[in-house]
């Protein structure tokens, strides 16, 4: 959902943005030689180096920093009936309309409010197309409000001519028939936003890209590339947990791609259709749970401590918890508070089985929008897995059975009557309240789940777009120049280092430098770069988002000044600032900055 509307700089901006992720070998159109395909991009170099570096980053903070996540790492594409499962066979789907002339979809809910007259033609022909060509349907376009007639005519020429399989011939010889004005309407949205042409009515159609197993292709062999990597979490759980020490609560993190048929791609990477997603499962004890053990259950208030997590936690403090740690996360990498924005669905938005979701957004140049959802969606989806697959995925909590162990017959009773008023869903029954408890009581129950999920194709995006400055910068001499540079933080930056001889023709000065290459190299991505004037490469790697440059200059050599010798110029992207520092000192320095 966009916050704010576009503006004409922001738009600009996003051009530049775009312009200069093709010209630095950050984002390509994918197959570009072939005209390129809608929804598809390739990272080059930068690219490439930059979203590894993002992907590490939360694979770090999410897993192996944490004693309570673990790591997977599934399959694209999965048992069909896993997504029958999780809904996404019957559900996954936008509502969409198609152009009644050029079968040109939209999403029912992206059709923005057209006003003017309602064209209808009965058909059209061009005599000298091979000997003479026509189409004898009725087809209805919208001349916007202040069209002309002629170039309304021009581009319904246009549309048919364009729109391979409905005319054929050059736009100027197409002869419209039958044109008839039939109606004028005000804010309509039965016309496509596009062609102007009249809309279907609305279909559903299904986001899963299919595919077929095996080489008979029947409706049998039908699988699905995975719209989400979460679902295999939830497959795997009882693996894990039989394999791994878990113990909830813990969580199971997954990066990896993921598809969808997205009917209108757009925002360049933002939606596209094959992207890659960072899930993670975060598993905890049901509230009930908590309660037997513990007596009672934090439940969160405004300025509630977040910081470590506590064992009476309830399900509403672990969904802020994981809230402030994936807004920490951003902060770390250069996502402060001041560009990002939440959303919290309310009870009428929530799918029946979510307590709460919140969105992340950032503030793009082409609107506020998503950058990750975190939802609480209680035991939905292991309970889904269960029925389905006839699998027992209960968990058994020692901790819990221990507490029940304790419990008379009375208690017992109390705690069914008091689990059955403060029931979450109103239509759970007495019986399914007992049965609930009952489990409850020998120690097991179906985890809930909190699930922090982002894109990591958008999140490299919102980096690109919030490191982007053109800066005017004037030198000692006085002469401006406009300056492009991206102000990664050191952490995710592409290459960390560049390393610059200051004239390339001076062997002892090339030698220093190569000596500096092979000091580096083993810990970070450095850049060798010894052609064009030392102001210039520095420019280059400013574009490319380079934190730090390491000159090598006579002083280095100590020929003049001995005091100076082994240490090198080092200059900071940001402020420019330059400063000498011994060589001995530069990797602990970098390695303090990018870790
Ligand atoms: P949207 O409303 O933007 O379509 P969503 O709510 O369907 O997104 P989720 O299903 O919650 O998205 O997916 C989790 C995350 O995966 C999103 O926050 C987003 O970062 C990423 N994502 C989803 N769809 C796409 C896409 N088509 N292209 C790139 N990233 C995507």
């Amino acid at each position: 959902m966009s916050k704010s509307p576009d503006s004409e700089s922001q738009l600009e901006r996003m051009e530049k943005i775009v312009s200069l992720a093709k010209r630095r070998g950050f984002i390509f159109q994918s197959s570009e030689i072939y005209g390129g395909i809608g929804g598809f991009w390739d990272y080059g170099p930068l690219g490439a180096e930059l979203k590894r570096n993002l992907r590490d980053t939360w694979w770090r903070t999410m897993t192996r920093d944490r004693e309570d996540v673990v790591g997977l790492d599934a399959t694209i594409i999965m048992h069909p009936a896993i997504w029958k499962a999780s809904g996404h066979v019957d559900t996954f789907a936008d509502l969409m309309r198609e152009c009644t002339i050029t079968n040109k979809r939209v999403r029912a809910d992206h059709v923005e409010p057209q006003s003017g007259s309602v064209i209808k033609f009965i058909g059209a022909k061009s005599p000298n197309a091979n000997g003479g060509w026509s189409i004898d349907r009725v087809f209805t376009v919208l001349m916007k409000q202040g069209e002309h007639i002629e170039s309304f005519r021009k581009r319904v020429r246009l549309l048919l001519t364009q729109n391979a399989g409905i005319a054929a011939g050059k736009p100027d010889e197409i002869e419209l028939l039958g044109e008839e004005r039939i109606d004028v309407v005000t804010d309509s949205v039965d016309f496509h936003p596009e062609t102007g042409g009249l809309l279907n009515e609305a279909r559903p159609f299904n986001l899963m890209l299919k595919t077929y197993i095996g080489p008979t292709a029947t409706e049998n062999d039908i699988a699905y590339l995975r719209p989400e990597t979460a679902q295999a979490i939830f497959a795997q759980f009882k693996n894990v947990c039989d394999s791994s020490r878990v113990k909830v609560p813990f969580g199971i993190g997954q990066i990896g791609k993921a598809f969808r048929n997205e009917v209108t791609p757009k925002n360049f990477t933002f939606r596209s259709r094959e992207f890659e997603q960072m899930e993670l499962e975060f598993f905890i004890k049901p509230d009930e749970a908590v309660q037997l053990i513990h007596g009672s259950v934090a439940i969160w208030s405004e300025g509630a401590d977040l910081s470590e997590p506590q064992p009476n936690w309830g399900w509403e403090m672990w969904h802020r918890y994981w809230v402030a740690e994936r807004t920490a996360y951003y902060a770390g990498i250069g996502l402060s508070s001041e560009v990002l924005d939440y959303t919290w669905q309310t009870k009428a938005d929530l799918a029946h089985y979510a307590r709460a979701c919140v969105d992340i957004l950032f503030k793009f140049p082409f609107g506020t929008e998503e950058l990750e959802g975190i939802a609480a969606r209680g035991s939905f989806d292991l309970t889904q897995h269960q029925t389905h697959s006839g699998k027992q995925l209960e968990y058994f909590d020692e901790e819990l059975k221990a507490a029940c162990d304790k419990l008379t017959a009375e208690q017992k009773s109390t705690f069914i009557a008091e689990a059955y008023a403060k029931r979450f869903n109103p239509d759970t029954t007495l019986e399914e309240t007992m049965a609930f408890c009952e489990k409850l009581f020998k120690g097991l129950y179906i985890p809930h789940v909190i699930e922090p999920s982002a894109g990591l194709d958008r999140l490299a995006l919102a980096i690109l777009a919030n490191s982007f400055e053109e800066e005017v910068v004037t030198d000692e001499k006085g002469k401006s120049e406009m300056r492009t540079v991206l102000h990664f933080h050191p952490r995710i930056a592409p290459i960390k280092v560049g390393i610059f001889p200051l004239l390339k023709n001076k062997p002892e000065l090339v030698a220093k430098a190569r000596e500096i290459v092979s000091l580096l190299r083993p810990h970070m991505a450095v850049f060798y770069d010894e052609t064009g004037a030392i102001g210039r490469r520095y420019r280059r790697q400013d574009e490319a988002g380079t934190p730090f440059g390491v000159t090598i200059d006579f002083d280095t050599l100590g020929e003049e000044k001995p005091e100076f010798k082994n240490t090198v110029t080092l200059r900071e992207r940001d402020s420019m600032q330059q400063r000498r520092i011994p060589i001995a000192e530069l990797l602990p320095f970098l390695l303090s900055q990018i870790l």
